[in-house]
């Protein structure tokens, strides 16, 4: 019986959406993690997949009966500078299955050797950065925020040359699919209207099925803005920076997709940036809400010729429901900042005692997951020491605290209560930077990957206090501090 049953949705689309193409298989294909949870909830047998066919299929050694075997199309501004072919230059896509619930999921391999759209690039994936997504998504899906996951890390025997040789690896990514904005960018550039309406009918009945009907073009639109709306404020209350917003790395799904140099903040700054190769901070911390938006009308220009035949009628219509981003934005912002304040009631200044708070955490250069965590642990006592010692200068902290108790004596609900819903959307763990780094180096430089299973294993839980590992939680000291990350592409 065949292990995985696949039915391929994308792959029956026309032959002009993707390449078909098999992974070139790899030396010595060896299993570094298989994310067992998440294969029994796919209705995949972890067994099978440990074993030598399943490894030798996340490694892309061995194909199985009904797989699709294609890379993707797409184009892509990247920088703001637009590509009309990337493409899946090293990912490959196995085919979709659908879980228990009948939700469908991609599998597709990343580092799985050359395809057509690989360009100059050798088609695999180091080490490193497989761990980092391993590491990030994971982190990113137990803190509740819509993802791509990581089903499986193999190395494969191989290595690659990038500054110097490195390690090889494929990483096995989840995803409700990975279609991106990029890829009806792909289309529009070549003015193919027909495989757009294909490409967004497809994402409606994938995605969107409450679009379908009359007028869906415009439904999908509004759809694809609210998701990210929705998204981008998740990021924004975790402390979560991208690093590479481009268009291709926009998932219509509404999933954090793509995690190359990405990064937490520790110390709360809205200029902050990590990436290595992103000089001018566009896709710094604050920035990331505007982005999304221009990242959204690189969307709605390729959606006109379906919004109507008339263009001079389309573009107001698309504007329209690109004003939306802003205020849906906003409302989940403040939606998630009040809960991170323990705040279940709605006041119109809410707006300010959070931007206070920011700004206050910006002046005492105070860690933005622990002031918050800080701040739900303390919501049942008198005092507020551990959150105070946070901040360079306790004295802004405390004025802004005092604040905050003023607000919260016009809150219906108990202390305690506060406490527990606080504690449930503040973590105490993410995924820190030099933790990262530290758990890649060790098995890059060492082969020893027990930081990696542990950090994984801490970070799997996110908001419960774990003894014995308050070391994960905290900031780093400052030769532990991380300045720039690589996507190691
Ligand atoms: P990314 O920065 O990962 O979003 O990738 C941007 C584009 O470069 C995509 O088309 C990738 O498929 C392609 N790419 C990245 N790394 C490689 C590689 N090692 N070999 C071939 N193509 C690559
Ligand atoms: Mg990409």
């Amino acid at each position: 019986m065949n292990p995985i049953a696949f039915d391929n949705s994308y792959a029956r689309l026309p032959p002009r959406f993707y390449a078909e193409v098999a992974p070139t298989p790899v030396a010595a294909p060896r299993l570094i993690r298989l994310n067992e949870p998440l294969a029994s909830r796919l209705g995949l047998d972890p067994d099978w997949l440990k074993g030598p066919e399943g490894i030798a299929m996340l490694a892309g050694n061995g194909m199985l009966a009904g797989a699709a075997s294609i890379a993707t199309a797409y184009a892509g501004h990247q920088f703001g500078g637009f590509s009309p072919q990337l493409g899946d230059g090293r990912a490959i896509l196995l085919g979709e299955i659908i879980d228990q619930d009948g939700k469908r999921y991609d599998l597709q391999l990343k580092g799985a050797g050359p395809t057509p759209f690989s360009r100059r690039g050798d088609g695999r994936a180091a080490l490193g950065p497989v761990l980092r997504e391993y590491i990030v998504s994971e982190a990113m899906a137990a803190l509740g925020i819509p993802t791509t996951r990581a089903l499986a890390a193999v190395l494969t025997g191989e290595a690659v040359r990038r500054e110097t040789l490195l390690p090889g690896a494929v990483l096995t990514r989840v995803a409700s699919s990975h279609i991106r904005i990029g890829t009806f960018q792909f289309f529009a550039a070549r003015g193919d209207v027909e495989a757009l309406r294909l490409l967004a009918d497809h994402v409606i009945s994938r995605h969107y099925p409450a679009c379908s009907g009359e007028g869906r073009y415009l439904a999908l639109l509004e759809a694809v803005v609210a998701t990210q709306a929705a998204l981008i404020a998740q990021w924004m209350t975790i402390g979560f920076i991208h690093g590479v917003m481009n268009t291709d790395n926009m998932s219509i799904a509404g999933e954090t997709i793509d995690y190359g140099p990405c990064a937490f903040m520790d110390a709360y700054h809205p200029t902050t940036v990590f990436s290595s190769i992103d000089e001018h901070g566009r896709y710094a911390y604050a920035n990331q809400p505007p982005i999304a938006r221009w990242n959204l009308t690189r969307f709605a220009e390729t959606l006109l010729p379906l919004l109507d035949a008339d263009i001079d009628k389309a573009v107001p219509i698309a504007q329209a429901a690109l004003d939306r981003f802003d205020p849906q934005f906003q409302v989940h912002l403040i939606a998630g900042f009040r809960r991170k304040l323990g705040l279940a009631t709605e006041e119109a200044e809410d707006v300010e005692l959070i931007r206070s708070l920011l700004e206050a955490m910006q002046q005492g250069e105070a860690d933005f997951t622990l002031v918050f965590r800080r701040l739900s642990e303390e919501a049942a006592q008198d005092s507020a020491d551990a959150c105070r010692s946070l901040f360079s200068d306790p004295a802004v902290f405390e004025a802004w605290e005092g604040r905050w108790c003023q607000r919260l004596l016009r809150e219906t609900a108990s202390a305690e209560t506060r406490r527990g819903a606080m504690l449930k959307v503040n973590p105490l763990f993410i995924p820190r930077n030099h933790l990262v780094e530290a758990a890649i180096e060790a098995a890059v430089e060492r082969g020893d990957f027990g930081p990696f299973e542990v950090l994984i294993d801490v970070l799997a839980r996110p908001f419960e206090a774990q003894p014995g590992r308050e070391n994960y939680a905290r900031p780093p000291e400052m030769h532990e501090r991380v300045l720039a990350t690589f996507c190691g592409t």
